[in-house]
C-alpha cells in the first residue's frame, strides 16, 4: 500500500498527531490482512456516499478506503550529515510515496522548541535544507557515475541531463516536486525533495479559527497543500463518540477532524482516487490511481477480475441516487456497459463481469 511518511522537527506534536493517527482500532480490525505494523497509522478516507449506498444496497457493512501513514523519527539540523539518526531517518523517508511534514505553531512555553523560538517559516527551511542536502548528496555521487557510463556509451546522456538538471534546481533551493524538470529518467535515486509533500500546521485553537492567518500559512507552501490542525484534540476527539466529537470541532470553530482533512488531502496527493461497489453484504470504496482502465480496476478486487475482464457495468453515484436502485437505473438507461479501455471516474458504482 502507498503510505506517507511523517516527518518534522522534535517536539512539534507528531507524535501526539501519531497517537491519534494510530487509535484509529477499527480499521485494522476491518483491514486483517494488512499488517499492522507499530510505525503504521491507517486514517479512513472519509466518504459519506459509502452511506447512501449502503441504505439503498441493504449493506451490512461499510469499508471506506484507507491511507497509511508511517512515522519517522524526528528529523535535527545536521540529519543529512548523520546527525541524530541520520541515514537510517532519510532511508526510512526513500520509501514513503509522500511526505507530510509536521510544522509548529502552537505556542507553549511548557514546550521547548529545539530551534529557540516558534517560527514556521525556519522550521519548514531547516527541515527542507536537510533533504536537500540529502538529495545534493546522492545527485554528486550519480554523476560521477553516469559521467563515466556515459563516457563509456553505456548509459544514456538524458540521464545525466537529469540529474544536473536536479541539482541545478536544489543549488537554487528549489524543492524537486515543484519544480518542472523530468525526473523519469532518474527515478531509480528515489530523491526526497521529488516526493509529493504536505505540510501540516499544528496549531493552537486561536488560529485554526484565524482565516487569515492560515491563508498566510498556506501561501508559504503553495502549490503544496495545507492541513491545520491542533494534534491535542486530535488526540481527545478519537475517543469521543460521534456527536461529542462533532461538537468538539464546532467549538473549534471546524466541520472537519484534522485527521479527515489529512487522510483526504493525502489521498490526493498520492494520485489515488476511489470506484464503489455495494450490494448486501457490503458497500465498499476501492483504492485506484487517477486514470486507471477498468481491467486495472477490476484486478484491485481479484487478479481473475482483470484476466477475465469482459465489461464493467457502470452507474454514477449521482446517477443511481437519483434513480434509487439499480433496476431503475437501467430502465432509466444510466446503466452504461463498460469495456475494457474505459478510464474509471471518481464515484463510478461498479459490477464487473468476467469468465473464471
Ligand atoms: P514530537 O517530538 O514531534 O513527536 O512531539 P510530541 O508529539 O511528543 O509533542 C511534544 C510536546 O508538545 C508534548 O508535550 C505534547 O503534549 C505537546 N503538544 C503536541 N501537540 C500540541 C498542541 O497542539 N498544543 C499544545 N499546547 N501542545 C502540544
Amino acid at each position: 500500500a502507498l503510505t506517507i511518511g511523517i516527518v518534522g522537527l522534535p517536539n512539534v506534536g507528531k507524535s501526539t498527531l501519531f497517537n491519534a493517527l494510530t487509535k484509529n482500532q477499527v480499521l485494522a480490525a476491518n483491514y486483517p490482512f494488512a499488517t499492522i505494523e507499530p510505525n503504521v497509522g491507517v486514517v479512513n478516507l472519509p466518504d459519506p456516499r459509502l452511506k447512501v449506498l449502503a441504505d439503498i444496497f441493504h449493506s451490512e457493512r461499510i469499508l471506506p478506503a484507507a491511507v497509511s501513514f508511517v512515522d519517522i523519527a524526528g528529523i535535527v539540523r545536521g540529519a543529512s550529515e548523520g546527525e541524530g539518526l541520520g541515514n537510517q531517518f532519510l532511508a526510512n523517508i526513500r520509501e514513503a510515496d509522500a511526505i507530510a511534514q509536521v510544522v509548529r505553531g502552537f505556542a507553549d512555553d511548557d514546550v521547548v522548541h529545539v530551534e529557540g523560538a516558534v517560527n514556521p517559516q525556519n522550521d519548514m527551511e531547516t527541515i527542507n535544507a536537510e533533504l536537500q542536502l540529502a538529495d545534493l548528496q546522492t545527485l554528486e555521487k550519480a554523476i560521477t557515475r553516469y559521467e563515466k557510463e556515459v563516457r563509456g556509451k553505456k548509459l544514456d546522456p538524458s540521464v545525466l541531463d537529469a540529474a544536473k538538471a536536479a541539482q541545478d534546481a536544489l543549488q537554487r533551493g528549489e524543492l524537486l516536486s515543484g519544480s518542472s524538470i523530468d525526473l523519469d529518467p532518474i527515478t531509480e535515486l528515489g530523491l526526497l525533495t521529488a516526493k509529493p509533500f504536505i505540510f501540516v500546521f499544528n496549531v493552537d485553537e486561536a488560529v485554526l479559527t484565524d482565516d487569515a492567518r492560515k491563508a498566510e500559512l498556506a501561501a508559504l507552501v503553495a502549490p503544496a497543500q495545507a492541513v491545520f490542525l491542533d494534534a491535542k484534540i486530535e488526540s481527545e476527539l478519537i475517543d469521543l463518540d460521534p456527536e461529542e466529537a462533532a461538537e468538539l470541532l464546532a467549538s473549534t470553530g471546524q466541520d472537519e477532524s484534522g485527521l479527515d482533512q489529512l487522510a483526504r488531502i493525502g489521498f490526493d496527493t498520492l494520485g489515488l482516487q476511489t470506484y464503489l461497489t455495494a450490494g448486501p453484504k457490503e458497500a465498499r470504496a476501492w483504492t485506484i490511481g487517477k486514470g486507471w482502465k477498468a481491467p486495472q480496476a477490476a484486478g484491485v478486487i481479484h487478479t481473475d477480475f482483470e484476466k477475465g475482464f469482459i465489461k464493467a457495468e457502470v452507474i454514477s453515484f449521482d446517477d443511481l441516487v437519483a434513480t434509487g436502485s439499480v433496476a431503475e437505473a437501467r430502465a432509466k438507461g444510466k446503466a452504461r456497459l463498460e469495456g475494457k479501455d474505459y478510464v474509471m471516474q471518481d464515484g463510478d458504482v461498479v459490477e464487473f463481469r468476467f469468465n473464471v
